[in-house]
């Protein structure tokens, strides 16, 4: 099998070689599509890409994916969607399109916003079809109707949504590099994409593609960078991931796109202080307040990042506290969750609660009285809030989260269109470049509404995705190829049928059940459903074997000495699933 396998490299190699003039080499990695970064955005535009029938590769600097995606709280706006039909709220794409343009100041880029809001319902319901839960609808700051899409379950969206993508990655073979950093965009002597070359395990490689997509998220993590842009962010925090630190933004910038809005950065009004954790402001949406050190509030809880992030460092101490009770904590999971942190203060009394936040307890008493009349009457004489108020704040015990803003998300970056086609400095497209999510400028303008940096890496993430694939299928093909110095792995397109399947067959002591993946033709996970044999001798036998099966794409594999009848079981299973699988 071995030998087949290097006879199909050889071959393929030796084509492509010729077909793209390329010298064949022992240490090629080829690809219609190759994805920088694996957070929302690439994930998105990896299944897209694959959708629309390309080889792709996808490449991630860090030890593990997710990005700043996974950090993300709150939810993803979009508008006319099934889920608001279902809960009667009569949002349209065009109110969205106005809230968004109102939150950027009207600095974005209005076709980009109008591309995003159009395509937000759709962008719903692919998640949907992926078995991801985005059938929650919370208020957003900022937004006319309920748009923020989220788990159902008050779960953090980024810890749902990436490992739901990531599961259709897997079931359908798209390999992620994990610790490969793209370091430059390929241009042969005709300005055309190549491809592009990157280090892993400092070794240079290079990555050959018929179109480049860009998503390696923005610069929030690069001090060094949003510092030279906006000076007075100097020594700031930031809630991102340590990889966002703006390298596509160099990338693209190197082969002449145009760079925008780069000094639009948004703090995060709401971040925990110790642990740079971020409170998504549906808390507030579902009625907390904020208060200062004389225990007053000080603005309306449901003004934009901006204004807000600005309201609490006017204060003299430069932070907050977040309150809510225990109505807002049963209905959020993230806040459990931060709860078993230990980064939320929790007070049988508001009296207790005072105490332990230092406030002086009669005017809390006061703040937190007010504002319960203030819900009663929907009427917010002194600030103007006039959402996030449905119920009010009485429902013992209560809690408390110290807050203060903290460097969160970069508007600026590389110019795109609505194919998400990156622009160069004269106005025109760079063919085979494509950019989606953090990394581009001019979707949100200068300042973004919660909610929408999710439905921007969906959207634009597809869009790149289904575009780039297009884009590839006008040249020659560049099946996936993979093969390093070091290990000889080769990822090839095989010709089973991708799907999940299950078959039984007797082991030693009983009945055995296996779950087969299959992705990009070839057998990606085996699993165990159930087995009635021994446990060490199955075992035993089940590791020895799934490595060999999944590298051979078949159950033309050796017994495993002292577990002969397991072996043969779980090699029968495989047989009657590749039988079914072609
Ligand atoms: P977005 O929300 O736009 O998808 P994320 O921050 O979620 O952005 O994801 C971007 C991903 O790109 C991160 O996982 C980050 O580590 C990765 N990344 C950043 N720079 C590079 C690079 N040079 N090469 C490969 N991956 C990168």
């Amino acid at each position: 099998m071995k030998k087949i396998l290097y006879f199909l490299t050889c071959v393929c190699l030796f084509i492509t070689g010729c077909q793209k003039n390329k010298t064949a080499d022992n240490n090629r990695y080829q690809a219609d599509v190759v994805v920088i970064g694996a957070g929302g955005a690439g994930l998105s535009s990896a299944l897209h890409a694959y959708d629309n029938d390309v080889s792709v590769i996808v490449l991630e600097k860090m030890s593990y994916v997710g990005g700043n995606t996974t950090r993300a709280e709150g939810g993803m706006n979009a508008a006319e969607t099934q889920f608001q039909k279902a809960q009667g709220i009569e949002d349209k794409v065009s109110a969205m399109v106005e809230d968004t343009l109102k939150g950027g100041k009207e600095t974005n880029t209005v076709e980009l916003v109008e591309y995003l809001a159009s395509n937000s319902s759709d962008a719903i319901d692919w998640l949907t079809e992926l078995d991801i839960d985005m059938s929650g609808v919370a208020q957003g700051a900022g937004a006319t109707y309920p748009r923020m899409h989220r788990p159902n379950d008050g779960s953090k969206v980024g810890s749902v949504l990436i490992p739901g993508l990531m599961k259709h990655l897997e079931a359908k073979g798209i390999p992620v590099l994990h610790n490969t950093k793209a370091e430059s965009i390929l241009l042969d002597n005709n300005k055309n994409i190549i491809g592009i070359t990157a280090t892993k395990n400092n070794e240079t490689i290079t990555i050959y593609a018929n179109a480049v997509i860009i998503a390696s998220g923005g610069f929030g993590a690069n001090e060094e960078i949003f510092s030279k842009y906006k000076p007075e962010l100097k020594g700031f925090k930031t809630t991102n991931h340590p990889g966002a630190t703006g390298d596509g933004i160099v990338m693209a910038e190197a082969v002449g796109a145009d760079i925008i809005l780069m000094d639009q950065i948004q703090t995060n009004p709401t971040v925990e202080v110790n642990t740079q954790t971020v409170i998504s402001e549906s808390v507030r949406g579902k009625g907390a307040i904020l208060v200062n050190q004389e225990a007053k509030r000080f603005t309306s809880e449901m003004q934009t990042r901006d204004v807000l992030s600005s309201e609490i460092l006017k204060q003299p101490e430069k932070f907050a506290y977040l309150i809510f009770d225990q109505r807002i904590m049963d209905s959020m999971k993230a806040l459990q969750d931060n709860y078993k942190k230990g980064i939320i203060v929790k007070s049988d009394t508001i009296a207790e609660l005072a105490e332990n936040l230092s406030l002086d307890p009669q005017t809390f008493e006061k703040t937190l009285n007010d504002w319960n009349t203030i819900v009663k009457i929907q009427n917010d004489t002194q600030f103007n809030r006039s959402t996030g108020m449905d119920e009010d704040l009485s429902q013992a015990p209560y809690y408390a989260i110290k807050v203060a803003p903290a460097v969160h998300y970069t508007m600026g970056g590389i110019k795109i269109d609505t194919n998400a086609s990156v622009i160069d400095t004269e106005g025109n497209i760079i063919k085979g470049l494509y950019a989606a999510g953090e990394v581009t400028g001019g979707v949100h303008g200068n300042n973004r509404l919660g909610g929408n940096a999710i439905a921007d890496i969906i959207v634009f993430g597809s869009q790149a995705g289904k575009q780039a694939a297009e884009y590839a299928k006008t040249l020659t093909p560049l099946p996936l190829m993979l093969i390093t110095n070091d290990s000889e792995t080769t990822y090839r397109k095989g010709t089973l049928k991708d799907g999940v399947y299950e078959a039984s067959s007797k082991g030693h002591l009983g009945e055995i059940t296996l779950k087969v993946t299959i992705g990009n033709g070839n057998i990606q996970t085996i699993e165990t459903i159930t087995s009635e044999d021994t446990p060490a001798l199955y075992e035993g036998a089940l590791n020895t074997l799934i490595p060999q099966i999944i590298q051979t794409n078949s159950a033309d594999v050796d017994t495993v000495t002292g577990a002969t009848n397991s072996s043969n079981a779980i090699i029968s299973i495989i047989t009657d699933i590749i039988e079914q699988a072609k």
